[in-house]
């Protein structure tokens, strides 16, 4: 958004010469499709776009649900910062990033490129590996070093329903082992910026009490009833429930109900103090 600004500010200070803009190849086209857009739309952050609801923010990490009916079109909106999806319904989604024409309709797009997802759990997986669970989490981190202004419009003909985490900090630089995660567990995805886990519960069984290096957030993917208790008490009874604990603070999970629960834990990762 910032960015963005800056440079129509320098637009209109170089004037109309193309020369004089020696720095900003796509402004003229930018600069169209913003003039372009229906009247009271404008450009906003990710976090301020209407779809994507923001549940949470807390310094650097925000916690975000998005919503999107099939034949909707959300807001123009910038991705400034490294981000995880879990797709809890996924639809046929299209995407256009500012400028640009629509892209491909494929459906197993997710929420931007290459995230995929939809059609993880359809079908035989190649190779003969073990099929991927049907809601996972996955990530975009190129938004870091290169933001990305995009609308994304529903397709298909379901509801296209995700939770989202962000992370604004610098993420953890040193690698992307899990060596220093502060429990015992396997990630399922591991970045600079996120590990997520997945939690599977019986009924009446609980997880280890534990504690994680980093802040962590609790994303209920399955039906079923459970209790995120540590510091604060979080109840979740349906997909898309959430809890968060701060770095350092124990926790546990503790399936309260009668049908297996599962849920998806994201370590939000910052820089290490030296
Ligand atoms: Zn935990």
């Amino acid at each position: 958004m910032k960015k963005l600004a800056i440079l129509l500010v320098a637009l209109s200070a170089f004037g109309v010469s193309a020369q004089e803009r020696p720095q900003a190849p796509d402004a003229d086209k930018i600069a169209v499709a913003i003039a372009s857009l229906p009247r009271g739309e404008s450009v906003v952050p990710v976090y301020h776009e209407p779809h994507h609801r923001m549940l949470f923010a807390y310094g650097t990490t925000k916690i975000l649900e998005g919503q999107l009916p099939p034949g909707d079109m959300s807001w123009f909106h910038v991705h400034t910062e490294p981000i995880l999806y879990i797709t809890l319904s996924a639809s046929q989604q299209r995407t256009q990033v500012l400028g640009e024409e629509w892209g491909g309709g494929a459906a197993g797009r997710g929420a931007a490129a290459g995230r995929g997802g939809t059609a993880a759990g359809r079908g035989a997986p190649p190779n003969g590996a073990a099929p991927l669970p049907a809601i996972r989490a996955t990530s975009t981190t190129s938004y870091y070093d290169h933001p990305v202004t995009h609308r994304i419009t529903n397709a298909g003909d379901r509801l296209f329903r995700f939770m989202v985490v962000t992370n604004a900090s610098a993420g953890d630089e040193r690698d992307e082992s899990s060596t220093d995660a502060g429990f015992a567990g396997v990630p399922e995805l591991a970045n600079r910026w996120f590990r997520s886990y997945r939690i599977k519960l019986a009924p009446g069984e609980s997880t280890q009490s534990h504690r994680h290096s980093t802040e962590s957030v609790i994303v209920q993917v399955s039906d079923g009833k459970a209790m995120a208790v540590g510091p604060m008490t979080w109840e979740l009874g349906e997909p898309g429930r959430w809890a968060w604990f701060d770095s350092g603070t124990v926790h546990e999970i503790r399936n309260v109900g009668t049908v297996p629960f599962e849920a998806i834990e994201v370590e939000v990762r910052k820089p290490v103090a030296k």
